[in-house]
C-alpha cells in the first residue's frame, strides 16, 4: 500500500516515514521544498523506489496537496506549525487550518484511491488551564485558549495561540467529515498526543535548532528553562509514530480522536532520570533538586482506556526515552 505522510522533514513526521517503511508500505513524502527532502532521501535511500518525495510548497495556498494525493491509500497529516513564537495567534491558526481543510479538499476531489486520512492532532486542544490535577479524555476541547486567543489577539499567551490553531484545525477537520460523510471513501481518525521527545531522525543542524519539543526538553537537561513549570503529559516519538501506523490499519479506529500518552511528568522526573545514566550521555546536565517532585501531585492525567482498547500499544518507559535521546543529541553540533 502507498501512504502520503506530509510535513515529512518534521521531527514526528520523520518517525512516521520510517514506520511504515520498516512496515512494508510506499511512502511518499510531502515537503515544502526539494531541498527539505534531501536529507530524508539519504537517510531512507535502503528503502529505494519504496520511499519518495514530493514538494508542495506552503499548504496555505489551495490545491497544494491536490498532486500529492493522487495514487495514495492512506494519508497522514502531521504537517502544521508548532511554535510558541508569534504575534498574531492566526500566524498559527491559518496555516493549521488551511493546511488541514486543504488536504481534505484535496483528498476528497483527487485521493481517489484513498480509504483513510490520519491527522496528527495535539492534547493542546483537549487540555484546559488548572491548578488541580485533571483527568481528561476525548470528549474535552481547549475552549479557553480559542477564547483567548480570538478576544486577546497578540496580548493571548504563547501557548494558547499554539492551542487554537489545534483545536480550530482539528474542529474543522471533524466539521468537514460530517458534512461531506455520505459522498466520501474514506473516514477520518486523529491521534492526539501530548509533548513528543525522542531522538531527531529528522534534520537538525545544531542543539539550537531541535524541534520545539526536544528543544525544551534540552533546554531543561542543561539550563533548566521548564524546571519551574507544571508537570506535564509525554509521548516517546517512536511510540507515537507506531500508533499513527495503527491508526491507518485498525478498523476500530475509524472516526475516532485517540489521546496517545505514556503518562504524566514532572520535568524534574527527567532530569532525574537523566543523571542516572553512566557514563553521562552528555556532560553538562543539570541536577535541579533532585527528587523534589516524588510526592507532588501531576496536573494533567489523560485517560488513555480508548488507545489501550483500540492499539493495545506497549508504550516504552521515561528511561529508555532519556537514554536514547541524550544519546541522540550527543551527536549534534552544539552551535
Ligand atoms: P516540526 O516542527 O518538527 O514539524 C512540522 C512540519 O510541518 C514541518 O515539516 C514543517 O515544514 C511543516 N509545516 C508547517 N507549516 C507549514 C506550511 N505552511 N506549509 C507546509 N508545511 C508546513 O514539528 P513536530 O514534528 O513536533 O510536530 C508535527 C505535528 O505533531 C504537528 O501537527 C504538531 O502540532 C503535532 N504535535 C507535536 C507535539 C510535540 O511535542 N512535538 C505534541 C503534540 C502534537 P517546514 O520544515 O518547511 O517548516
Amino acid at each position: 500500500a502507498r501512504v502520503l505522510v506530509t510535513g515529512a522533514n518534521g521531527f514526528i513526521a520523520a518517525w512516521i516515514v520510517r514506520t511504515f517503511l520498516e512496515a512494508g508500505y510506499t511512502v511518499r513524502g510531502a515537503v515544502r521544498s526539494a531541498s527539505k527532502g534531501e536529507h530524508l532521501k539519504s537517510l531512507f535511500a535502503a528503502y529505494g523506489e519504496r520511499f519518495e518525495v514530493v514538494a508542495v510548497g506552503d499548504m496555505q495556498e489551495d490545491g497544494a496537496f491536490d498532486e500529492a494525493v493522487k495514487g495514495v491509500d492512506l494519508v497522514e497529516h502531521t504537517a502544521s506549525p508548532v511554535t510558541l513564537v508569534a504575534d498574531d495567534p492566526y500566524e498559527l491558526i491559518t496555516p493549521a487550518l488551511k493546511g488541514t481543510i486543504g488536504i481534505l479538499e484535496s483528498v476528497k476531489k483527487y485521493g481517489t484511491s484513498v480509504k483513510r486520512v490520519v491527522i496528527t492532532g495535539s492534547c493542546a486542544s483537549i487540555l484546559r488551564p488548572t491548578t488541580e490535577t485533571l483527568v481528561l479524555d476525548e470528549t474535552a476541547w481547549n475552549e479557553p485558549a480559542v477564547f483567548d486567543a480570538k478576544e486577546n489577539g497578540a496580548k493571548a499567551t504563547p501557548l494558547n495561540k499554539y492551542c487554537a490553531s489545534k483545536v480550530l484545525a482539528e474542529k474543522a477537520a471533524w466539521e468537514f467529515y460530517e458534512k461531506n460523510k455520505s459522498s466520501l471513501s474514506w473516514d477520518l481518525v486523529f491521534i492526539n498526543p501530548p509533548y513528543v521527545f525522542g531522538p531527531p531522525i529528522h534534520y537538525v543542524s545544531s542543539l539550537k535548532a531541535l524541534n520545539s519539543s526536544n528543544q525544551e526538553l534540552y533546554d531543561t537537561l542543561v539550563a533548566g528553562a521548564m524546571l519551574n513549570t507544571n508537570s506535564n503529559a509525554w509521548i516517546d516519538v517512536r511510540d507515537l509514530a507506531q500508533a499513527h501506523l495503527l491508526a491507518g490499519e485498525t478498523a476500530g479506529a475509524s472516526g475516532e480522536r485517540i489521546i496517545v500518552s505514556a503518562g504524566p511528568f514532572h520535568w524534574q522526573e527527567i532530569v532525574d532520570a537523566a543523571n542516572a545514566i553512566t557514563p553521562a550521555p552528555l556532560p553538562n546536565i543539570i541536577k535541579g533538586t533532585p527528587g523534589a517532585t516524588k510526592d507532588k501531585p501531576y496536573l494533567y492525567m489523560y485517560d488513555t482506556s480508548k488507545m489501550h482498547r483500540i492499539f493495545g500499544l506497549k508504550l516504552r518507559g521515561m528511561d529508555d526515552l532519556v537514554r536514547d535521546t541524550l544519546v541522540s543529541f550527543a551527536a549534534l553540533k552544539k552551535e
